[in-house]
């Protein structure tokens, strides 16, 4: 294998990983074969989940039943998401140098996502601290960490970015940086999907660079101010120039300028945990798309992996493949 690459990338002395991969993505692409390339740029938190009969009240210590620690962060969840569901994916980041990071990084490898864009930062990894009580009810502390110093981009993010074809972000890292990063896309002629999660007032530099805004149906009411996803779509089409307003089991609605918005419907499944279902159905719909596939279509294939997502338990670890998306499909 490594003489048939060395071949036909033009020799491999000298060169590392990164431009291993960037000169393979450069030959598949030539190639015709429309496997997309995505670039994540965003978080990447080792979530801390303790499981709780009720949770404790201030001052109050409760005995938990279980407690396990799972990767996650928005960021490296849409990055799995999209690596399982066939896109060629690298993920721009920072962990810290502490083992979380390491165990990070780690699960990021084993599902396919490129880390060379993923630094280590000086300290601790970030972490989102999860209380779940017996009715499935949660809290959450977020502790940003090393999420904290992806202020901006380096002369070799911007050369992935520029090689992708969507480039997919989220809001659990500083703003300048997703900023910098929607700009470079918008230089480079690169889709940008933006997840606008956690809510929070966005920017005119950022909504000058977004092509696919994705929130949820609270997230969209939070931004524009209507509890109608129609009314909620048609506001933010003002904003640009297509939506999708994710509805938990009721689907989701995709809305573009100048076309009637359509609905795509979820798949009638048991949910056992919903957790990541929205970074599943993005990290779908990106590969779908980017592979030509028209927008209904890639909806429908996106509602498929998150239905599957839900139905097992665990965030990650729950995402389906590109062969579970289809074979369900059938
Ligand atoms: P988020 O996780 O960001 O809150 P949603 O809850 O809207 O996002 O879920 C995203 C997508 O996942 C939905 O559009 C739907 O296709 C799918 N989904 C979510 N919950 C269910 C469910 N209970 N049954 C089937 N599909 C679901």
């Amino acid at each position: 294998l490594r003489n048939r690459l060395a071949t036909t990338v033009g020799g491999l002395d000298g060169i590392g990983f990164d431009e291993l991969a960037a000169r393979t993505a450069a030959l598949v692409r030539e190639s015709g074969d429309r496997r997309p390339v995505l670039t994540v740029f965003g978080s990447a938190n080792m979530d801390l989940v303790a499981t709780v009969p009720t949770a404790p009240a201030l001052g109050e210590t409760v005995t938990g039943t279980a407690f396990r620690t799972v990767p996650g962060g928005k960021g490296a969840n849409q990055a799995v998401a999209a690596a399982r569901a066939g896109g060629v994916t690298h993920m721009i980041g920072a962990v810290g140098d502490d083992e979380f990071g390491a165990e990070m990084r780690a699960a990021l490898d084993a599902s396919g996502v490129g880390t060379g864009g993923l630094r280590t930062a000086e300290g601790a990894s970030g972490i989102a601290h999860i209380t779940v009580d017996g009715k499935g009810a949660n809290s959450i502390i977020v502790v940003p960490g090393a999420n904290a110093t992806v202020t901006g981009l380096a002369p070799e993010d911007e050369r992935r970015i520029a090689d992708s074809d969507a480039l997919l972000l989220q809001l659990e890292t500083p703003m300048e940086g997703v900023i910098a990063a929607a700009r470079a896309a918008r230089a480079h002629g690169t889709r940008t999907v933006l997840t606008p999660a956690p809510t929070q007032p966005l920017p005119p530099e950022l909504l000058d660079a977004v092509d696919l805004l994705v929130p949820n149906e609270h997230e969209a009411a939070d931004l524009t101010g209507e509890r109608d996803p129609h009314a909620a779509a048609r506001a933010l089409l003002a904003l640009v120039p297509e939506v999708v307003i994710t509805l938990g089991a009721r689907g989701s609605l995709y809305a573009a300028r100048g076309a009637e918005p359509v609905t795509v419907p979820a798949y009638e499944v048991e949910a056992v945990d919903t957790t990541a279902a929205g970074d599943t159905f993005v990290g779908a719909l990106c590969t779908a798309y980017g592979e030509g596939v028209a927008m209904p279509e890639a909806l429908a294939w996106a509602s498929a992996a998150s239905a599957l997502a839900v139905r097992r338990p665990g965030a990650s670890s729950s995402m389906p493949t590109r062969t579970e998306i289809t074979a369900f499909r059938q």
